[in-house]
């Protein structure tokens, strides 16, 4: 495919394979020093209890603006700092702000904020990986049941060392969230045999939800499963008024979405957890 590609008569206007693995490189480069040029943030997107409104939690979504790129979507930074080793540092970097961030939260707004720190496979399976948590949480005097990993699936579908990693930090007070779930190397086998205390169904069934299509059938079919098994269900990607509505009357209690709000700096966040005084 490379060798036609290079041939091509579109060479020019669609990077062949090469361009693509040089930017690539050039990015994972980037990468590796955008912690020390303070190119990263996190935003916090709340999730909201349905039948209140109320804000319960948020969720860390890191950001990456590039010097000359803008911003770098994490679907596509994120996958780079897997493939090149980097997601250990970047993940580390991101736990530790999300303490900082925590710890002034509390002490400087008095607002006590839950947060859901997205972590990649790599991370998980990295052996020190509960260690390195419990010792950084413990630097900042954050207690574990302040944070939810958020992991997928693709993490933890094939059992092993990372699903011991998950019941150690469970065992510690940490709640674990699976994210994006339907998506990845669903086994609804997963459910008894992984330590999770969440199930956060994908926005793309979400996005159905108004239909009679497939989509409806398994948001319908979720909650009673994770009902059935004591676990939360959070919906992700609500969008619309419909969708919350729709959701809630399927007994849905949390749910996470642009029509709630979007990912915000950590200072708006403060006003979700204070009640209105009146
Ligand atoms: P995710 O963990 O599933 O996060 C939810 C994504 O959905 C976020 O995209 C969020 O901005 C987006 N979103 C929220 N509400 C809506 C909505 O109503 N509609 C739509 N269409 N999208 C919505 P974002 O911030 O671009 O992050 C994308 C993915 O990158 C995340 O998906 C997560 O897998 C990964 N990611 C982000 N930050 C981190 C991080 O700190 N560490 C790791 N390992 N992965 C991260
Ligand atoms: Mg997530
Ligand atoms: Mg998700
Ligand atoms: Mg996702």
């Amino acid at each position: 495919y490379v060798a036609k590609a290079k041939g091509a008569v579109f060479v020019g206007y669609h990077p062949d394979m090469d361009q693509i693995a040089a930017e690539e490189a050039r990015l994972a480069a980037d990468l590796r020093q955008a912690i020390e040029r303070q190119q990263l943030h996190l935003l916090y997107q709340p999730v909201v209890e349905l039948p209140t409104g109320r804000t319960v939690r948020v969720e860390a979504l890191m950001r990456w603006r590039h010097p000359t790129e803008g911003m770098v979507p994490p679907d596509r930074f994120i996958a780079i700092a897997e493939r090149s080793g980097t997601i250990d540092t970047l993940g580390e970097w991101a736990l530790r702000e999300v303490c900082r961030q925590i710890i002034s939260w509390r002490t400087v707004d008095r607002v006590d904020v839950e947060v859901n720190v997205n972590v990649s496979a790599r991370q998980l399976r990295s052996p020190g990986f509960p260690d390195l948590v419990t010792s950084i949480l413990a630097e900042y005097g954050v207690a574990p049941s302040s944070i939810t990993l958020e992991i997928t699936e693709t993490a933890v579908f094939d059992g092993g060392p990372a699903v011991e990693s998950l019941r150690t930090l469970r065992g510690l007070g940490f709640r674990v969230a699976l994210d994006d779930f339907g998506t990845g190397h669903s086994s609804l086998s997963l459910l008894t045999t992984c330590p999770v205390d969440v199930i956060k169904v994908d926005k793309s069934f979400v996005a159905g939800i108004g239909g009679h299509g497939q989509q409806a059938v398994i948001v319908t079919a979720l909650i009673q499963i994770t009902a059935g098994l004591n676990l939360h269900a959070v919906a992700e990607g609500v969008e619309t008024a419909d969708q919350a509505s729709r959701l809630h009357a399927l007994g849905y209690r949390f749910a996470q979405g642009y029509y709630f709000d979007r990912p915000l700096p950590a200072d708006d966040v403060v006003s979700r957890f204070r009640v209105a005084a009146l």
